[in-house]
């Protein structure tokens, strides 16, 4: 038997009292889950656990429960349900649509994609131009740099992958990406938008915005960790992810994650009934914190553009050190991010807030509060 040794003993009390009373503020990095999700999960987990693949009645109910959802999932977003692939996260969804259409010799991107992007577009760099647009101050593409670029390389007639994300994790800009993927459809390019930040956030319809591809990540929307989809337009061209049986129609094999699959259906689909309301309580919250923030006559700039992510609150404070606030919260019990939580590892300023442009003496103290659904007004 293994004895624990006293002082841990005593810090495990401590820890459930410090979580009983904690403020959590950082639901741009990852969402509590939706309890009816849960519910439904433990089903599959506990009792309905056979494999999608068998052709028992037993195996049988996990493939309706997957093909279900699936329907479920497409119609939230506007798709067919053959165009929905369940991956494991939002990094693999965004790995599968960067390194797997065949034939595109070039990828233009922004500064301010997520890790999941950029460091998929650096990974095939060798054999792949990456072109890298620059944001605006505010974060926002400029859509007449997209034009230009894609005009350049239409002239040497290279097949162009175009990557833009929905909304910025960091800072919660939108990007204007029916009028990009215009663009670069104007130009035979492909359109893939990393919507991990914005799905169950904000209204999003791939038909109305005529993207070919899309990331999404269920822990962003009350879900699961460890599951996430692609959508990717019928007749866009891709190949599988990994090799091996016949799931996901050849396309991604591996024994489907059921629960976590329907789980993922149950959170999008809570979020989106309540999609509205969700982001005028949250919207609401954000204007308090702010009010009282500048009652504090702290010196600070907001980050960000006012069209963006219900409820993120991106701010620099002059002379700060995010780090140091980030810990001093934690003390006090509240959960916060300095930069993305993905970088969290790294005391650096972030790619995003170098990209804006922000001045050294305030961009050091940069702090991302994101609130959610479950925030309250205390
Ligand atoms: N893309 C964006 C915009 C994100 O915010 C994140 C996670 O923070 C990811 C991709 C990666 O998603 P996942 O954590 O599901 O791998």
């Amino acid at each position: 038997m293994i004895k624990l040794k006293s002082s841990k003993a005593k810090a495990v009390p401590y820890f459930c009292e410090f979580m009983k009373k904690k403020i959590y503020a950082d639901n741009a990095a990852t969402t509590s889950i939706d309890e009816i999700a849960l519910q439904k999960m433990l089903e599959f987990l506990r009792n309905d656990y056979g494999n999608a693949s068998q052709p028992y009645s037993f195996g049988r109910i996990a493939k309706k429960a997957i093909g279900e959802s699936r329907e479920q999932i497409a119609s939230f977003i506007g798709a067919l349900p053959e165009e929905i692939y369940f991956t494991s996260c939002g990094t693999e969804s965004d790995n599968w649509a960067i390194k797997n259409v065949p034939h595109y010799k070039t990828i233009i991107t922004s500064s301010i994609e997520h890790h999941a992007v950029l460091n998929a577009c650096k990974a095939i760099s060798n054999s792949t131009q990456i072109i890298t647009l620059q944001v605006e101050k505010d974060g926002l593409i400029n859509c007449g740099e997209l034009d230009r670029a894609l005009h350049q390389l239409s002239l040497v007639q290279k097949p162009v992958l175009v990557s833009i994300m929905t909304a910025n994790n960091e800072i919660g800009t939108i990007q204007p990406i029916k009028r990009l993927a215009e663009i670069a459809h104007s130009y035979g390019a492909i359109f893939h938008t990393d919507a991990v930040q914005a799905i169950g956030h904000i209204d999003i319809n791939v038909r109305d915005l005529n993207v070919d591809m899309l990331s999404a990540s269920a822990h962003k929307f009350n879900g699961p960790k460890g599951v996430g989809f692609l959508y990717v337009k019928k007749g866009v061209a891709l190949n599988p992810f990994i090799d091996g049986g016949a799931q996901e129609n050849g396309m991604r094999a591996g024994t489907e994650n059921v629960a976590s699959i329907v789980g993922m259906s149950v959170a999008l689909k809570n979020n989106i009934d309540s999609l509205k309301q969700n982001a005028i309580y949250v919207s609401e919250l954000e204007n308090q914190l702010i009010q009282h923030l500048n009652l504090s006559h702290l010196d600070y700039i907001r980050n960000g553009n006012e069209n963006h992510i219900p409820g993120n609150i991106n701010i620099s404070i002059k002379n700060a050190d995010g780090e140091m606030i980030l810990h001093r919260m934690d003390l006090k019990g509240i959960c916060i991010s300095t930069g993305s939580a993905c970088d969290s590892v790294n005391s650096q300023v972030s790619h995003v807030i170098k990209a804006l442009g922000i001045d050294d003496s305030y961009a050091q103290g940069t702090i991302r509060i994101s609130l959610g659904k479950n925030n309250t007004p205390e």
